[in-house]
C-alpha cells in the first residue's frame, strides 16, 4: 500500500493500492506517495538473477511490492523492452576504465533514459484506464526529454489522451522533430512562446482554470500525470540499477554481497530516487553520487542541509534536462528518512519563504546515502572531447558524471555511472565539444558531422524525423491554450 509524503488530511484514503497512487498521484497537501514499506532483495536473489533477463528481473522486483496489477499487464509491459536496441540487454553495461562502467539507459526508442520507465509505465496506466472504463488526459509539460517519450508510449492508446507543452526554441531540433512529428489520434502537441518556467506555468494555471476543469467534468474526463513525480516510473527505475549490478557479478567485476558506487546525474530526483530505494531493499550500493550542473542546488543541499531559492535564478546549461531548481523526488526522501510531520513542515518552508535548512542529525542521515558534486559546461566539453579521443562518447548529462568519480575516490570498488541520453540528442553541443569551437550548427549539421569523424551511425529514428511530415504546428502564446485543447477533445471524443 501507499502512504502520503506530507501525511493526510482527512478526506484522502489513509493507504492506497498502486493504481490509485499512479491515476491520481496528488497527495494530501499537495504531497507525493510512496511505499509505506519496501521489500527486501536478498544476496541468494541477486545470486538467482544472474541468470534472469532483464525483463524477468523486472516481473520479479514489481511482484517484490505485491501490486495491484494483474500479472499479464505487468508482462505485456515489460515486454515493451523488445522496443529497444536489444531487449534482451535493455541497458548494457560498458566499462571505460578499470574501475569505471557506463550503464547505458538509453538504448529506448527516443533515444533518452525516459523510455526506460515510461514505456512499460504507459501500457499500466492505459489498461486500468481502459479497466476502470474511465477517459483520462495527461497534460505534459516538457524541456525536451519527457516529451518525446511519454507521446511515443501513449500513442493510440485506449482511455487517454495526451496534451504536450514544449518551449518554442527552448528544446533540440531533434526533440522538437520527436514532438511535433508524432503520430496518434490522440496527440495534441503544443509549442508555447517562451521558455521550459513558461509551458510549466501555462500547465499550472491549466490546472486551476474554472473553465478547463468544468470543460472536462462536462466531458467526464479525468486528469492525471506521467511526471517524474508519479510512482509508477520510479518502480521501474529501481530495476536498472540492480541490473547494472547483476551485470557487473555476470563479467566478473564484483562478487555479490561486495559493495559499488552509483553516479547519478539529476534533475527531478527520479533516477537518484530509484537508486535510493534499491539500496534501502538491499542492493550493495556503497553510496550514491550525484552529479549536478551550475545549477547546483542539490550540491548544496546534501553537502550543507540547506535548500535556498532565495538568490537563485535558473540558468542555462548545456545540460538542459538537469536546469531544474526545484526537484520534485527529493521530497519522498526526506518523508523516508525524517515523517510526513517534518516533511509536511520543510516543504511549507520552502513554498513560503523558499528556504529550508535541515537539522545537523537530518544532514548526516542523508549524507549516509548521498554525496554530491557539480560541474559548469566547459568541463563538460573537455570531458565529451577527452573521451570522445578514446573512443567512447558520451552525452553533456553523462559527462557531468565523471566530475563526481574524480574527486569521490573513497574506496577501491567499482564506480557505475548512468549515462541518461545519446549523444544524438544534443548533437551540436556535442559537435562543439569534438571541435573544440563555438560556431553555431544546426542539428543536422551536427549529427552528420559527428557522424562522420567519428565513424558513429545515426540510428534511424533519429536521421529519419528530417524527412517526417510535421503533424503539430501550433506554436502559440499562453492565453490560446484552453481553445486549442478544447477543440482537440471535441475532435477526439
Ligand atoms: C530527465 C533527465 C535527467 C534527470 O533525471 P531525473 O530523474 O529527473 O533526476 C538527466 N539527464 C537526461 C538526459 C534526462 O533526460
Amino acid at each position: 500500500m501507499f502512504i502520503e509524503t506530507r501525511g493526510n488530511d482527512g478526506k484522502n484514503s489513509q493507504k492506497v493500492p498502486f493504481s490509485y497512487a499512479i491515476l491520481n498521484p496528488s497527495a494530501s497537501f499537495g504531497g507525493l506517495y510512496v511505499p509505506e514499506t519496501l521489500p527486501k532483495i536478498t544476496q541468494e536473489l541477486l545470486e538467482k538473477w544472474t541468470d534472469k533477463s532483464y525483463k524477468e528481473i523486472t516481473c520479479d522486483v514489481l511482484k517484490l511490492f505485491n501490486i495491484d496489477i494483474e500479472d499479464d499487464v505487468i508482462q505485456e509491459a515489460v515486454n515493451l523492452y523488445d522496443n529497444f536496441d536489444d531487449g534482451k540487454n535493455p541497458t548494457p553495461l560498458t566499462q571505460i576504465k578499470d574501475d569505471l562502467f557506463v550503464n547505458e539507459l538509453y538504448h529506448g526508442p527516443t533515444r533518452a533514459f525516459k523510455d526506460m520507465a515510461l514505456q512499460p509505465f504507459g501500457h499500466i496506466l492505459s489498461s486500468l484506464a481502459q479497466k476502470e472504463d474511465e477517459s483520462y488526459l495527461i497534460l505534459a509539460a516538457t524541456s525536451g526529454d519527457t516529451g518525446p517519450a511519454t507521446l511515443y508510449t501513449f500513442s493510440n492508446k485506449k482511455n487517454i489522451r495526451v496534451v504536450c507543452l514544449y518551449p518554442n526554441g527552448g528544446t533540440s531540433d531533434v526533440q522538437r522533430l520527436q514532438m511535433t512529428t508524432a503520430e496518434g489520434k490522440n496527440l495534441k502537441v503544443i509549442g508555447i512562446n517562451g521558455n521550459f518556467d513558461d509551458a510549466q506555468n501555462t500547465l499550472k494555471s491549466l490546472l486551476s482554470s474554472a473553465t478547463f476543469k468544468a470543460e472536462l467534468a462536462r466531458q467526464n474526463i479525468k486528469l492525471s500525470a506521467a511526471n517524474s513525480v508519479n510512482f509508477g516510473r520510479i518502480i521501474f527505475q529501481i530495476v536498472y540499477h540492480i541490473y547494472a549490478y547483476i551485470a557487473l557479478a555476470k563479467q566478473q567485476k564484483i562478487t555479490i554481497g561486495n559493495p559499488f558506487y552509483t553516479i547519478v546525474p539529476s534533475g527531478n530526483f527520479g533516477n537518484a530516487l530509484g537508486a535510493y530505494y534499491a539500496k534501502k531493499m538491499g542492493l550493495p550500493v556503497e553510496k550514491i553520487l550525484i552529479a549536478s550542473n551550475i545549477n547546483n542546488i542539490l550540491t548544496d543541499l546534501i553537502t550543507t542541509g540547506v535548500y535556498d531559492l532565495r538568490e537563485r535564478k535558473l540558468l542555462q546549461t548545456t545540460s538542459p534536462a538537469m536546469d531544474i531548481l526545484i526537484s520534485s523526488n527529493v521530497e519522498r526522501i526526506l518523508s523516508d528518512k525524517y515523517g510526513s510531520k517534518r516533511t509536511k513542515e520543510l516543504m511549507e518552508s520552502l513554498k513560503n519563504d523558499k528556504y529550508y535548512a535541515l537539522t545537523k542529525e537530518e544532514l548526516e542521515k542523508l549524507q549516509e546515502d548521498f554525496v554530491a558534486f557539480y560541474s559548469d559546461d566547459l568541463f563538460a566539453k573537455k570531458i565529451i572531447k577527452e573521451f570522445s579521443d578514446k573512443g567512447y562518447i558520451m552525452d553533456p548529462h553523462t559527462a557531468t558524471c565523471i566530475k563526481a568519480y574524480r574527486e569521490y575516490k573513497n574506496k577501491k570498488i567499482p564506480y557505475v555511472l548512468c549515462s541518461t541520453a545519446e549523444w544524438t540528442k544534443f548533437a551540436p553541443t556535442m559537435y562543439n565539444a569534438i571541435k573544440e569551437d563555438y560556431k553555431h550548427y544546426s542539428d543536422k549539421e551536427a549529427l552528420e558531422g559527428i557522424s562522420k569523424s567519428l565513424h558513429v551511425e545515426i540510428p534511424k529514428c533519429i536521421g529519419e524525423l528530417f524527412g517526417k511530415k510535421v503533424l503539430h504546428e501550433d506554436v502559440v502564446g499562453k492565453e490560446a491554450i484552453e481553445p486549442i485543447i478544447f477543440d482537440f477533445l471535441k475532435r477526439t471524443n
